[in-house]
């Protein structure tokens, strides 16, 4: 009766999953695809920006085998080869995606896909039925309206810039505003970062937000209370103003102020997909829209704006329509890292969040040196945090800044996923000599 089971608008992470699933329980599944194969995260968000993160994270490197007996000065970093080795390996896993998918027997079609009714989309022109179509068009950056805002670049640019900018003013305070303006600062550029709050990483543990508010200052001029009012260009570079008063003139601006869900020309206007007020598709627990047979997920529907978690929605998505089954997913102690430098990992609640729920809460802490810092004579400090309930035990949530946060949260966020019990992190022997091992050698509770 139709031409495919289901059809799926956008090849990101959340999409691919669930059309590769659907068509692995035997359905017959199309993807469309008007930009990259692979979505925000392969092209332009997670992939490449590890990758630039471990390129900066080399000066450090660098300048702390000194101690080590290393006498060599910090040698020349090149931008190009750092960029074309990107985008070669980029263009690997954008080839990997589109044949994953016809492995799966998932036809691509390449092109904006756009819904004429709840069974029927167009592509290039042609006209395609399914029974369910799937939306996972994902987000796209967003840039506050100001005079000069058509100077500054987003996410989606500054990967390939021309060249290295000697100085780079990066604004915003959350994931991506930290993360490349410690890409910037570890690659050499006079970097400043300018947040409208009091302190970056707004929802984060207030400790972990101080603690890497301190760090951040020993490599980037961290500008806080500060909101841009306008930005011109002129011979020597571009001169920011600020609405209080400074003004600082720097060869690239980076806005990473969040990002909208990617809903504009799809056809919504011709189905019944209601938008929630931020722009985010309204869906169910099983990722219903408004409009029966029409589904939506990831970052267009802003659950949580994470790859892990659209590819989980993806896999339940599939098999609730094509294995028979009702599942949900659990947002519960979802862990995420901030690939700062250093880095922040975090899984449960924050002291904040947990004084709000419980009554009687400890807090366990460690703030300390990391070994090989003894001798590098680096300054940068570890800190480790757990917040457990007194009642009953509980870890509630567990919190990291410091080298390889994001690896060893990961770990401990199964342990949250299984109840884990303060007495039983107490149990744990530790593995010596690591930082990790921190987290289960901590016995005396913070007053
Ligand atoms: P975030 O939502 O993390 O942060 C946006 C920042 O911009 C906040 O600090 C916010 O301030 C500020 N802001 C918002 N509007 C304005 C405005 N009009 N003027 C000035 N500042 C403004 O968004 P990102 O763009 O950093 O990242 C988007 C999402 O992508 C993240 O939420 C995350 O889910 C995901 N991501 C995850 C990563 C990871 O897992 N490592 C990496 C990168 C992105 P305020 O705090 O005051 O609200």
């Amino acid at each position: 009766m139709y031409d495919f089971d289901l059809f799926v608008i956008g090849a990101g992470s959340g999409g691919v999953r669930a059309a590769r699933m659907a068509a692995g329980y035997g359905a017959k599944v199309a993807i469309a695809e008007d930009l990259y194969m692979g979505g925000t995260c392969v092209n332009v968000g997670c992939v490449p920006k590890k990758l630039y993160t471990y390129a900066s994270h080399y000066r450090y490197d660098w300048q702390d085998s000194r101690g080590f007996g290393w006498q060599a000065e910090v040698p020349e970093f090149s931008w190009d080869t750092l960029r074309d080795n990107k985008t070669r390996e980029i263009s690997r896993l954008n080839g990997i995606y589109a044949s994953l998918l016809e492995g799966s027997n998932v036809k691509l079609y390449k092109g904006r896909a756009h819904i004429e009714d709840k069974n029927t989309v167009t592509v290039n022109g042609e006209s395609i039925t399914a029974k369910y179509l799937l939306i996972a068009t994902g987000g796209w950056p967003f840039v506050p309206e100001f005079p000069g805002n058509d100077l500054v670049l987003t996410s989606n640019e500054i990967f390939d810039l021309p060249k290295l900018p000697r100085r780079v003013l990066v604004v915003g305070g959350g994931y991506i505003a930290l993360e490349f303006a410690s890409i910037f600062a570890g690659l050499g550029s006079d970097t400043t970062l300018s947040y409208r709050g009091e302190i970056p990483l707004k929802n984060f543990d207030k400790d972990v937000r101080d603690k890497l508010f301190q760090e951040c200052q020993r490599h980037i001029h961290m500008q806080m209370e500060s909101n841009v009012s306008e930005i011109n260009e002129n011979d020597s570079g571009l001169l920011v103003t600020f609405a209080e008063g400074n003004k600082l003139e720097v060869d690239c601006v980076l806005y990473a102020t969040g990002r909208k869900p990617n809903t504009a020309r799809l056809g919504l206007k011709n189905t019944a997909v209601e938008l929630n007020p931020d722009g985010t598709i309204v869906v169910n627990e099983h990722f219903e829209t408004t409009d029966p047979g029409i589904y939506a997920l990831g970052d267009v529907v802003g659950r949580l704006a994470l790859t892990p978690v659209a590819t989980a929605e993806g896999m339940v998505l599939a098999s609730n329509l094509f294995n028979g089954t009702s599942k949900t997913v659990d947002y519960l102690n979802i862990p995420t890292a901030v690939f700062s430098h250093p880095n922040v990992g975090t899984v449960g609640l924050t002291e904040e969040e947990a004084t709000k729920t419980y009554s009687n809460i400890e807090v366990y802490d460690s703030d300390f040196r990391h070994l090989k810092h003894t001798l590098s004579k680096n300054e940068e400090r570890t800190y480790m945090k757990i917040i457990v309930d007194k009642d009953t035990d509980k870890v509630l949530g567990m919190h990291m800044m410091g080298c390889d946060a994001g690896e060893i949260i990961q770990g401990l966020a199964v342990a949250m996923k299984c109840g884990v019990t303060k007495s039983q992190l107490d149990a744990t022997i530790g593995i010596h000599p690591t930082a990790a091992e921190e987290f289960v050698t901590m016995r005396q509770a913070r007053n």
